[in-house]
């Protein structure tokens, strides 16, 4: 949702691609609402590992697949320095946390706090199930209290809490 605001208030149209669905991809990114796609993103909240080029080759496949021209890989954190190399001289954009913080600085004010208006809105400390798009559930296991998928046993996505 932050990203898909980002976009908008740079003044694209940001359509949500559900998720689970589609290979990979979180939004697609158009210029008007009939016009073809200019790129497709995705987007990830990994803080503990950084995104290796895995991840951004898949996403490269994706973008020939869907023949969009470009392509988008926003982090939290950061990436690695393979996968920095494998995007570079190509149509991939990687862009890590202090990436999107400056991106989202360079906004003007009143768009910067609609934008964390509406991504607070809400119900905002549940996380998501990025498989399911969801609200998780609060479960205890054995190792205490985690984060689980409604959906669970068919979707095992948990998050520590
Ligand atoms: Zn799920």
């Amino acid at each position: 949702m932050l990203v898909q605001a980002l976009f908008q208030a740079e003044g694209l149209i940001a359509s949500r691609i559900r998720a689970g669905a589609d290979g990979g991809i979180d939004l697609a990114l158009r210029e008007t609402p009939h016009g073809a796609v200019i790129a497709i993103v995705q987007c990830k909240a990994w803080k503990a590992y950084p995104v290796g080029v895995k991840p951004i080759r898949e996403l490269f496949g994706v973008m020939h697949a869907e023949n969009a021209p470009r392509a988008c890989f926003f982090n939290s954190g950061h990436f690695t320095s393979e996968a920095r190399a494998f995007a570079n001289g190509k149509p991939l954009e990687l862009i890590d946390g202090k990436g999107l913080l400056s991106r989202l600085d360079a906004l003007e004010d009143g768009r910067r706090d609609a934008i964390f208006a509406k991504i607070t809105a809400g119900d905002h400390t549940t996380p998501t199930c990025p498989s399911c798009d969801v609200k998780m559930v609060r479960r205890t296991g054995r190792n205490g209290e985690f984060w689980g998928c409604r959906s669970y046993p068919r979707c095992k996505q948990t998050f520590r809490i």
